[in-house]
């Protein structure tokens, strides 16, 4: 059974844990750094993705974290998680910093009213997936070794690397397993 800390700083953590155990995996809550060194897998929720920067650096998590993605630990971020993993914010909130785990240009809150927040099935590498969008952000340019594998109309909102996963919509909310399963499969190859 592979083990999965889901950050619990801020956000929706919750919908993650269920869905992940449902899949399968055993899940903790991941507040402390002294935590990752039992972990195959890292969550990191939607929230605002300024609240989470600050909130790790106040827990003293933000560089074990990034040492720990750094050296492959694989990692799933859903919209303010995917903000997080980004090497660059366009429009970052003041102060607000990245991990820079993903090689990519992320903007905050991209889409428009009308899709502020919406539900709506988009094509993926991994087919069909149901996608919430809260206040979403968009990927702009993916460096390399990023693949892009899901879209919706042009633009690019999921992402996948090696050891890295991470998507501007919420899967944890439309009960849609697609992402969480890719995700659990990328760690079980990498334990
Ligand atoms: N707009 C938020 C941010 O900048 C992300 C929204 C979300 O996670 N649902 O972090």
């Amino acid at each position: 059974m592979v083990r999965i800390g889901v950050l619990a700083l801020q956000g929706g953590v919750r919908e993650h844990v269920e869905m992940l155990e449902d899949l399968g995996a055993e899940v903790t809550l991941l507040r402390r750094a002294a935590e990752l060194a039992s972990l195959d897998g890292v969550v990191i929720p939607g929230g605002e993705s300024s609240t989470i920067d600050r909130l790790m650096r106040i827990f003293s998590l933000d560089d074990a974290l990034r040492t720990a993605l750094h050296h492959g630990t694989p990692v799933l971020g859903t919209c303010a998680g995917l903000i997080t993993l980004a090497t660059e914010i366009v429009d970052p909130a003041p102060g607000q910093r990245s991990l820079g785990i993903i090689p990519m240009r992320v903007r905050r809150n991209a889409f428009g009213r009308q899709v502020d927040s919406a539900v709506e099935t988009i094509d993926s590498a991994y087919g069909q997936v149901t996608a919430a969008y809260i206040r979403a952000p968009e990927v702009v340019a993916v460096g390399e070794g990023v693949r892009v594998i899901a879209t919706k109309g042009e633009r690019i909102v999921g992402v996948e690397t090696d050891s890295a996963l991470a998507v501007s919509f919420h899967p944890e909310l439309t009960g849609d397993t697609t992402i969480h399963a890719r995700f659990l499969d990328k760690v079980a190859s990498s334990a």
